[in-house]
């Protein structure tokens, strides 16, 4: 059985690295186009931070780590130009032609807008484009930044050339930052903004991003995913033009598996498909691609859509809906903002903000953000616990939290928002 697995970063290794765990026969070959494998996309803002100084602290493992450890062939400069899936073939832009018994799509995700290139134009989207900036930034004292977008690569962008003494606005086209829908924490990511001196624009399509008056413009305004080749082989496409799989990761073909950024996601609050390209999701995907592609039956059942990134010091961290979004998908949500010590004021607690969304006529629990600087990871894990377990407000209001003063209060931030709300329900 020969497995071909597209793309050599999270979702493809992962994959290609638990079939073999499963099946010590297997042949395995992964063909990434670029020329660097297993890299940590999620480490890209903190080298250009320059708290990571060298690229290749951001390399995990090189291709000769998969032959000689896993018995995994990796070639890179192999770019994937066509799959047939009648004859069970890929063919490469080399022109060589590959036969597959089963192959795994892990292609990722690209920008929106592929601008042409220019010494002051750059992106965040791969360890090339990084190293890119990285070169740039030591070479060019500090001046002005542009930075295109609203999403957490942009913020995490600005916040790293902040840290850098350069003088940072934020240009986006909505008013509405991380694509939440949700006034609330717009207004209080602004004032965060504010304060640590980065300036945002709202509301401004920038139609060519050159005529910013701006020393260097970083674009991180938007990603699709690379489904190209799937759409071309008909393969059937989902939520934003991701692939459409299986909860067992197969694509309409079933000898084709789709993972990590290319492939669409159940949500499991609103119970559709979405699209939601993250690290985390795209290795379990690619676990779990890779298991049944080695003959196993392992299944990936979704997503509560939980982010979590830092900006001016803060840890900035979703869950779940926001309460317009709850209404979209036919909720009728009741939402709270909360402010609270996140630990006793006698150790320096410093106050954490908490929204909670509950559904009014459930009391299912919908959503969480938390903006603060302790705790926030473990905060909002147990509200993605408890979304994923279709918990109600009034099972969640009693949760036995851990306490002691160095790490919470008695009652804790979550527990204080979920009181709040309480009243609502
Ligand atoms: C700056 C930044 C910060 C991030 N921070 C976080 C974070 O904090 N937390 C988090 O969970 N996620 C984060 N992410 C997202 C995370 O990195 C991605 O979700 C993850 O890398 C997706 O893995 P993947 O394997 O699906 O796709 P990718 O990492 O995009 O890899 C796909 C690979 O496929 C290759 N490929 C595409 N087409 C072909 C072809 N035709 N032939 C051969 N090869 C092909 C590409 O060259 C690419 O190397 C961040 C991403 C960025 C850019």
């Amino acid at each position: 059985v020969h497995l071909v697995v597209v793309g050599g970063v999270a979702a493809g290794l992962a994959a290609a690295s638990r079939a073999r765990r499963l099946d010590a026969e297997i042949e395995i070959t992964v063909l990434e186009k670029g020329d660097v494998v297993s890299y940590a996309a999620c480490g890209l803002p903190y080298l250009i931070e320059n708290r990571i100084r060298q690229p290749e602290q951001l390399v995990l493992h090189k291709p000769d780590f998969f032959l000689r450890e896993r018995d995994i062939r990796v070639e890179t400069g192999a770019e994937v130009v066509e799959i047939q899936p009648q004859r069970q073939t890929v063919r490469l832009q080399s022109g060589k032609t590959l036969n597959w018994d089963r192959l795994i799509l892990a292609t990722g995700a690209r920008p929106v807008h592929q601008w042409p290139e220019h010494p002051r134009l750059f992106a965040l989207n791969t360890l090339g484009d990084a190293v890119r900036l990285h070169k740039h930034l030591a070479q060019t004292p500090p001046g002005r930044a542009a930075i295109l977008g609203a999403g957490y690569i942009a913020l995490e962008t600005a916040d790293a050339l902040r840290h850098r003494q350069w003088r940072v606005t934020l240009h986006h086209r909505s008013a509405d930052l991380l694509h939440r829908h949700d006034k609330e924490l717009t207004r209080r990511l602004d004032r965060i903004l504010n304060a640590h001196h980065i300036d945002i624009v709202h509301n401004h399509e920038v139609n060519d991003p050159l005529r910013l008056d701006a020393d260097l413009v970083v674009v991180a305004a938007g990603l699709r995913p690379n489904s190209e080749l799937a759409a071309q082989a008909r393969l059937e496409l989902g939520a934003a033009s991701a692939i459409r799989v299986s909860p067992q990761m197969t694509t309409s073909h079933p000898n084709i598996y789709a993972a990590g950024d290319c492939a669409e996601v159940v949500h499991l609050v609103s119970g559709r498909p979405a699209w939601i390209p993250l690290g985390s999701t795209a290795l379990k995907m690619g676990r779990v691609a890779g298991a049944n592609a080695a003959g196993h039956r392992e299944r990936f059942g979704g997503v509560v859509g939980t982010s979590i990134f830092r900006l001016c010091g803060l840890g900035i961290a979703l869950t779940g809906l926001s309460a317009e979004q709850a209404r979209q998908h036919g909720f009728e949500p009741v939402e709270v903002w909360i402010e609270a010590p996140e630990r006793a004021r006698y150790f320096r607690g410093r106050t954490a903000a908490v929204q909670l969304v509950a559904d009014k006529r459930s009391a299912r629990l919908l959503g969480a953000s938390i903006i603060g600087q302790d705790g926030v990871a473990g905060r909002i894990n147990v509200v993605a616990a408890a979304l994923a377990g279709r918990m109600l407000l009034p099972d969640f209001v009693n949760l036995d939290l851990a306490y002691a003063p160095p790490f919470s209060t008695p009652v804790d931030p979550l527990l204080v928002a979920a009181q709040q709300l309480m009243k609502s329900c």
